[in-house]
């Protein structure tokens, strides 16, 4: 039996970046009918104490509010010479209302000078449904911060981040199927599409 695209199934995603938009549509797309986030949803507050627990909160706010299926990501950067800092924070680690870079600028003022660069990406994706039901998956590329950005494309520490395994280039000098291919977030996607079975 061939399938129309309508017939497939819908899933309202959490995220209004358009950067994540694009990387979760490039691998879920051929799969699930990826709906944008309402507009009239206000912003969730992410004050959980995990990645699991803020994408958990995402996707049951956005599920609650559109009465369908949604899927949700939080991805935090964990930096080994600082104790997996910033992690949880790592959106708000330059402050409140901090932006990529900020964020940026103070990680790098914190690993000054450290020779032990260690660092990791970790995404938790979760889907929600009405009915409550929830699955779950992650996603991790381990790599290195570099002494100094690198890069205009992606978002985030991307100009930062040295994934292990490629040719020494920063996420931000990486096309985004280059990036996609190898990412935390990536890989997320991949295993949340193989728990569900799709
Ligand atoms: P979120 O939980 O995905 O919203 O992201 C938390 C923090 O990690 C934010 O500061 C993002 O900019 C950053 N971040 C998330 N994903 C990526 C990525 O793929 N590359 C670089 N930074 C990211």
């Amino acid at each position: 039996m061939s399938l129309s695209p309508d017939s497939r199934p819908k899933l309202v995603a959490a995220t209004a970046n358009p950067h994540k938009l694009a990387e979760i549509e490039a691998i879920l797309g051929a799969a699930v009918e990826l709906l944008p986030r309402p507009d009239d949803l206000g912003e969730v507050v992410e004050d959980g104490d995990s990645l699991a627990a803020n994408a958990r909160l995402k996707a049951e706010a956005v599920s609650a509010h559109a009465g369908q299926a949604a899927v949700a990501d939080d991805t935090g950067l964990e930096v080994a010479a600082l104790g997996g800092a910033p992690g949880v924070r790592s959106a708000r680690y330059a402050g409140e209302r901090a932006d990529d870079a900020d964020n940026v600028a103070r990680l790098l003022a914190e690993m000054k000078g450290a020779t032990e660069r260690s660092a990791r990406f970790r995404t938790v994706a979760v889907v929600v449904f009405p009915d409550g039901a929830e699955a779950q998956a992650e996603g991790v590329i381990a790599g290195t911060i570099a002494e100094a950005p690198r890069g205009d494309q992606g978002f985030g520490y991307d100009p930062v981040f040295v994934p292990d395994g490629a040719d020494g280039r920063t996420f931000a000098e990486m096309s985004a199927h280059e990036k996609n291919a190898i990412s935390h977030r990536g890989r997320a996607f991949q295993a949340l599409a193989a728990e569900l079975g799709l």
